[in-house]
């Protein structure tokens, strides 16, 4: 049986060995494209959530009780068929629940409107089920406020990317990292978050590629790093237009590729050189002082054939789509796009490039087509906004756990409390579930057929490994809006997939058959050849042109405080190997949870006087659990780190509404907190 890692965005080929309709191990896909032929521990070991996972449709009591009396007769009638299943919920036979929750969508639409229904989620899920959650959302629901987890990760990529080159997508394909001269890896903490790509990054430096690694701690990755760039808390603007005024100055830059293929350098060449912000800065600022003489070697490796692979270390800051572009100049004054090398964003989630892809955003339809001003939806901050301010009454939720991995935790159980309807599609309990008025229970990913789109943009077809009698996501999908009287007759995944790709022209040449015989990488032509490179003759803008950006950095936090002499504890967060996200799938794996069971807090150890053992962490947002501390010498003095697997310790509460000055991406790399020691 063969199938995808239901994990990172790396989706690696997997193989399992199935006994009575049970996983008993998983391996690494001999000659698996994207994972190299090698598997992390969590595509190895986090499959026990099968046996685990939700099994029955829910009702909530309390859902019953409100509007009970409001249903047709005939349904109340059958409310005799829900029976109780633990304090909170009755289980329900799924067609009772498909119509019960048609019903009060209906409800809600006639008593608001179509736009008070907010549709978030398919990252976790195949495109199948993402794109016809959008089109249900969309062309059925009437609402225009479709979004999914992109928002909390890497739509400062796309948004970046977009704007720079045409395509917010990665222009290599994996392999490309081992003919790379040079690595550069920013905010990526990549032995963690996305082994397979680490383990490449590895090789090739073993092979002769010079590595550079940049960060705000000291990570894995850096003990094999040519350069190591420890960064103040929101730098990297300061840092990559440094870099780049420094090959202005020594003329590095390639300067005929910019005439060819590039416009606007002139504009943002004047300007960068009249930026104060350069690498001089980093002499002023004390313990970083030798960031300046890395500069000078950075700008002169880029100029070799590089990758610039980076993580939510860039893009969940304020700044997060301006850094991006500034990665974009990089690779553009270096010409690196001509030579096959380029930007690899390093996407999260199994499907995040594909839910983007075929258009659960809220201001782009399927291949980014950009709707009407009058059909752009909100983001979900601003659907959080607008439940407090009473214009959003239901959110219909596909695989995306809001109320555990979105910021401002406070902010939104508060406006859960408000909401008329919340329905979920879900594989497993987690805190989303737990307030849901109706739960469907869905396949997981090793239970189904569908395709996943990773973070090369290779499109895998993924087959189930075991068998299931719960609908997949995108049958719910399809039940409700019939139920909306539509006629849609999908009878398995591949009818799906097949209207999807009238709507989704990069995926056109692709069709089960052939992805069965190989995953391929988008663009995909009609006679079924792919792109596994991009932009090597022009790019995706609609002049063909790489479009410079210049934006200043505005003087902040940390880099403030050390000008000044101030002394305030910042709070950096992340992922670690052995749990996934809100740890739902990967908890329930004894290997796994046995490696890591609960979110540590690490600060420098010069503050083992004046820290304790345990503490709670409290920002002007909100304030953590009891977090357990380890004192390290891999965080500097004053900067904190942790994860936020585990939702009691609520780490997610700590961090507010800043985000992302265009697509609202939260700031979750920098919160100025305060100790509190127990
Ligand atoms: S690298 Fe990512 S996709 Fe590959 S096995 Fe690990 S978690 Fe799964």
């Amino acid at each position: 049986m063969t199938s995808v890692c239901t994990y990172c965005g790396v989706g690696c080929e997997i193989e399992a060995i199935v006994e009575n309709n049970r996983v008993t191990k998983i391996k690494p896909v001999k000659n698996g494209i994207s994972s190299g032929g090698e598997l992390c521990i969590k595509g190895r070991y986090g499959f026990e959530f099968l046996n685990n996972r939700l099994k029955e449709h829910l009702i909530s009591y309390e859902f019953i009780k409100k509007n009970a009396e409001k249903m047709p007769f005939e349904l109340q009638v059958r409310l005799a068929n829900l029976y109780e299943w633990d304090e909170r919920f009755y289980k329900a036979p799924l067609n009772l629940a498909l119509d019960i929750a048609a019903w009060k969508l209906k409800y809600i639409i006639e008593k608001h409107s179509p736009k008070s229904i907010a549709a978030i989620g398919g990252a976790r899920t195949n495109i199948e089920s993402a794109w016809l959650f959008q089109h249900f959302a969309r062309n059925i629901l009437k609402t225009p406020h479709v979004d999914n987890c992109a928002r909390v990760c890497h739509s400062p990529s796309l948004s970046g990317l977009k704007m720079s080159i045409g395509e917010g997508a990665s222009s290599v394909d994996f392999d490309s990292i081992f003919d790379a001269e040079t690595i550069f890896v920013i905010g990526s903490n990549t032995t963690e978050a996305h082994p397979m790509v680490a383990s490449r990054i590895i090789k090739a430096k073993k092979r002769g590629a010079k590595l550079i690694v940049v960060d705000v701690r000291e990570i894995p990755l850096m003990k094999f790093a040519d350069i190591s760039v420890i960064l103040p808390f929101e730098s990297n603007l300061l840092f990559l237009n440094a870099i780049a005024k420094e090959m202005i100055e020594r003329d590095l830059i390639d300067k005929d590729f910019i005439n060819k293929r590039c416009v606007k350098f002139d504009e943002y060449k004047e300007l960068m050189l009249n930026d104060k912000y350069d690498k001089r800065f980093f002499e002023k600022l004390k313990g970083f002082e030798k960031i300046k003489e890395q500069i000078e070697e950075i700008a002169k490796l880029i100029t070799k054939k590089t990758i610039f692979a980076w993580g939510l270390g860039v893009t969940e800051h304020i700044d997060g789509t301006e850094a991006v572009n500034a990665i974009s100049n990089l690779a553009m004054m270096s010409g690196n796009f001509a030579k096959g090398a380029g930007v690899l964003p390093l996407r999260g989630q199994n499907n995040v490039q594909g839910a983007c892809d075929v258009g659960c955003l809220p201001y782009f339809l399927p291949d980014y087509i950009r709707p009407d001003e009058e059909h752009i939806g909100l983001m979900t901050p601003d659907v959080i906004d607008e439940i407090l301010n009473g214009n959003i009454k239901a959110i219909i939720n596909m695989g995306e756990d809001i109320l555990h991995i979105h910021p401002n935790q406070n902010k939104i159980h508060k406006a859960f409390e408000e909401l008329e309807f919340l329905m979920v599609m879900e594989v497993m309990p987690n805190e989303i579930t737990k307030r849901a008025d109706i739960v469907f229970a869905v396949k997981s990913a090793y239970e189904k057929s569908g395709v996943y789109v990773n973070a090369e943009r290779r499109l895998h077809l993924s087959t189930p490994l075991v068998k299931s009698s719960l609908p997949d996501d995108w049958e719910v999908v399809k039940e409700l809006a019939n139920r909306f009287g539509s006629t849609l007759k999908y009878e398995k995944s591949e009818d799906v997939f097949e209207d999807c790709k009238k709507e989704v022209g990069r995926f056109r040449g692709a069709s089960y058959e052939r992805l069965k015989q190989k995953p391929l990488q988008w663009p995909i032509k009609e006679d079924g050849s792919d792109s596994p490179v991009l932009h090597l003759e022009k790019f995706s803008t609609s002049d063909g042109k790489g479009h410079f950006h210049y934006h200043k950095y505005h003087l902040r936090g940390e880099v403030e405080d050390i000008l000044k002499g101030k002394k305030r504890w910042w709070l950096n967060t992340g992922r670690a190997l052995p749990q996934y996200n809100n740890s739902a799938q990967t908890k329930p794996s004894e290997k796994l949870t046995s490696k890591y069971d609960d979110d540590i807090l690490l600060v420098n150890e010069i503050h083992k006087n004046e820290i304790s053992q345990k503490v709670k962490l409290r920002s002007k947002y909100g304030e953590s659990a009891e977090l357990k501390v380890k004192f390290t010498d891999k965080v500097r003095p004053y900067t904190l780190y942790t994860t936020f697997h585990f939702a009691k310790n609520k780490i997610n509460y700590l961090f507010g509404d800043e985000a992302d000055h265009k697509v609202k991406t939260a700031r979750f790399k920098a919160v100025e907190v305060e100790i509190i020691n127990l």
